[in-house]
């Protein structure tokens, strides 16, 4: 089980010029700009996992870590208030 890093759309700012998570991100191209959206999006393949986009997004908190399911290399999306039990779950798995 890994994790890897979503940018949530509404909080993430990139419309203003930041580029924090993708300087910050030491894979390349892995996280990159939708240029139509406005907005930082991650390109899961790529992605190692390293939580450092979410670190340096902490002002904002547009970039979560979410689990992958390994059979399937599914990116869950259980974030609401039972986080902690569903990144349990996960994890158990
Ligand atoms: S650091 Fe955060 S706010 Fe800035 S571009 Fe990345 S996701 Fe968006
Ligand atoms: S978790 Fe690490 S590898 Fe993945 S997008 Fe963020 S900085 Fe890049």
């Amino acid at each position: 089980m890994y994790n890897v890093a979503l940018v949530e759309e509404d909080k993430c700012i990139a419309e203003k010029g930041c580029r924090l998570c993708i300087m910050y991100c030491p894979e390349s191209d892995c996280i990159l700009m939708d240029m139509e959206k406005k907005k930082a999006v991650v390109v899961v393949d790529r992605c190692k996992g390293c939580d450092l986009c979410m670190v340096v997004c902490s002002t904002h908190k547009a970039i979560t870590m979410h689990p992958v399911d390994p059979t399937t290399g599914k990116v869950i999306h259980d974030r609401g208030a039972g986080e902690t039990a569903g990144l349990g779950q996960a994890y158990a798995g």
